[in-house]
């Protein structure tokens, strides 16, 4: 086949722009073929870009040779095609489509590519399967819910940018090369040509260049930027991302919220979606008694503490720690549930040693009628909820520092996947869009019981509470973080916190983390060294530029809105990678594989 040359041709509309206002006019369109269907007489094809369709026309009793050539066209050939608006009949209008009210009668048609027959066709409304979309992104690309995704995610960003920048955030980019950063996860590394065994780390975060942005007095920062973190596999995790990442000097947790709800509101506000702000907050504490979980779902009723609906000896009698909570977990419209299904239910809550699962009251309501009737009161239940209920085993003890999250914490992960078993049924889950929530005094140290030791529930540069400054080597279980998480309808969205400014506050939870002086100086020198040059009171935080697209767009993955995504297993099917590398290569870089 013959290809013609773009020439002159220059666009005059996009395929998605023409409506019947532009009647008669002449206008030069450039796209993909979309679909042709051939009457005989008449070929219509549809000409495709991102914006839309536009139907074109070729009719043999007018232009036969015109219309052999718009017989050759198959599906995703490019093409440029000149001609005249014409207003379609009554009843040829396609009121699917905005430019259903016209079509284009061709006067010239230019075959600027040819193309193989793909794999899938962008038009085809089945999804084809993620492996083959994947090694054919480009194609996948060109559907249109793909450049919907996309589009939407240029705009986001863009709103977030605008809106930063107008409250005196700069844009200062941080580099890809760089050293370790401790956010929990594996590095990436960069093996050195110049010093061989010497290795660059991809980091996992700014953290430590947005800190030292603060110290060299840039007050405000952000980024949109890319993040690396070489993760254990799970299904929805990309080991590359992109954060909202920001910080601030001298601010109170407050400010960090209000930036981060108004650049939230101009997000969702450049996908058509309104939100109410300042976000109700909690602190963990708060989130753990009510939700059983450190990242709430508010759509759901909160969980109840119904322990003194029972006497203790009711309690002994349900095998039940009578000092330890005992916590109504209700979910509405699913209380019809007949036992069978309850039964199956029970693995949902599998085996736990600090909580047991007394199941649904219907179950206690023979023995126990007045206990029932006062604990529904006490949650507020209604007769169709579903209400189960959960506490400590007999012989549990109450321990020292955290006396009743266990309970919670049980409680809390079975509302989880009981509201995601039934989300089709009960309405609640549904209603009412989205549920954001700041949860802020998050424990300073996890305590871990492999290695021994605590850790940074954060990470090891967030400042703990004034108030608790001097509980880090008594207590270090008791001390609270200026540490805070924003959650949306259940996931977390991003976590920050207010940093440590002072070298010896810093030394200090280095050594609450186990660390020595010296094995700190070799990891964070430079840092520390920073620190002592006048450092301000400063704090930030990073939010999944990815996860809020996703959300935004209703997307079930993060695939979706991600150009170039990995699979679950870290691999790019269209360009291959990872891949052996040539033998020389590896010479050079004196590394060899074991
Ligand atoms: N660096 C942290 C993270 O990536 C966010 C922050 O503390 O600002 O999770």
């Amino acid at each position: 086949m013959t290809l013609d040359f773009l020439g002159d041709l220059r666009r005059t509309h996009m395929c998605g722009d023409l409506r019947a206002e532009n009647d008669g006019q002449e206008v030069v369109l450039l796209g993909w073929v979309n679909r042709r269907r051939d009457l005989g007489n008449v070929i219509f094809i549809d000409v495709r870009d991102r914006t839309g369709l536009t139907q074109l026309v070729f009719d043999k009793s007018e232009n036969p040779a015109l219309h052999e050539k718009a017989s050759t066209l198959r599906s995703e050939f490019v093409i440029g095609a000149i001609g005249k608006v014409r207003r379609r009949g009554e009843k040829t209008i396609n009121r699917n489509i905005p430019t259903g009210e016209i079509e284009v009668v061709a006067s010239e048609l230019r075959l600027l590519n040819e193309s193989k027959q793909p794999p899938f066709l962008p038009s085809d409304p089945a999804l084809a399967n993620e492996e083959v979309r994947l090694k054919y992104r480009y194609i996948d690309l060109r559907r249109e819910p793909m450049q919907y995704n996309i589009e939407l995610r240029h705009k986001v960003a863009l709103a977030i940018r605008q809106y930063l920048s107008s409250k005196g955030f700069f844009e200062i980019e941080t580099p890809f090369m760089t050293r370790s950063t401790p956010e929990g996860a594996r590095d990436y590394l960069v093996p050195s040509r110049v010093y061989p065994g010497e290795f660059y780390a991809l980091p996992q975060s700014p953290q430590l260049f947005k800190q030292i942005l603060m110290i060299s007095g840039f007050d405000k920062y952000f980024q949109i930027v890319r993040c690396f973190r070489d993760e254990d596999l799970r299904a929805d995790r990309q080991p590359e991302f992109t954060q909202i990442d920001l910080e601030m000097s001298f601010p109170q947790p407050d400010r960090v919220f209000e930036v981060v709800e108004g650049f939230l509101q101009a997000a969702f506000k450049a996908a058509a979606h309104e939100l109410k702000t300042p976000f109700p907050r909690m602190s963990y504490d708060e989130a753990i008694r009510n939700y059983g979980i450190d990242k709430p779902d508010l759509r759901l009723p909160k969980l109840t503490d119904v322990r003194s609906a029972f006497t203790a000896e009711q309690l002994q009698s349900l095998q039940l720690n009578p000092e330890l909570p005992v916590v109504a977990i209700r979910i509405p419209v699913i209380g019809d549930l007949s036992r069978k299904e309850r039964d199956e239910n029970r693995p949902l809550f599998g085996e736990r040693k600090e909580a047991r699962l007394i199941d649904d009251i219907k179950r206690l309501e023979k023995s126990f009628p007045e206990a029932v009737a006062k604990l529904r009161e006490m949650s507020g239940a209604e007769a169709s909820d579903l209400v189960v209920l959960v506490g400590a085993p007999a012989q549990m003890e109450k321990s020292a520092t955290r006396p009743d999250y266990g309970v919670f914490m049980a409680a809390g992960a079975l509302r989880v996947e009981l509201a995601r078993k039934y989300a089709q049924r009960h309405m609640a889950f549904h209603k009412g869009g989205f549920h954001f929530a700041w949860v802020t005094d998050f424990p300073m140290f996890e305590w871990d019981e492999n290695e021994k030791r605590w850790n940074a529930a954060h990470h090891p540069f967030t400042s703990p509470h004034e108030r608790d400054m001097d509980k880090l080597e008594s207590d270090p279980g008791a001390v609270r973080a200026l540490a805070y998480d924003v959650v949306l309808n259940g996931t977390e969205l991003g976590s920050g916190s207010i940093r440590i400014h002072r070298q010896d506050i810093q030394s200090k939870i280095f050594r609450a983390l186990g660390m020595s002086d010296e094995e700190a100086r070799s990891r964070f020198g430079f840092f520390l060294e920073a620190l002592e040059y006048g450092t301000p009171p400063h704090g930030g935080i990073a939010l999944g530029l990815d996860r809020i697209v996703m959300i935004l767009a209703g997307a079930e993955s993060l695939r979706e809105v991600i150009p170039f995504p990995k699979t679950a297993k870290a691999v790019d099917l269209m360009v291959d990678a990872p891949t052996p590398v040539s033998e020389a290569q590896l010479r050079e870089l004196g590394i060899k594989i074991r």
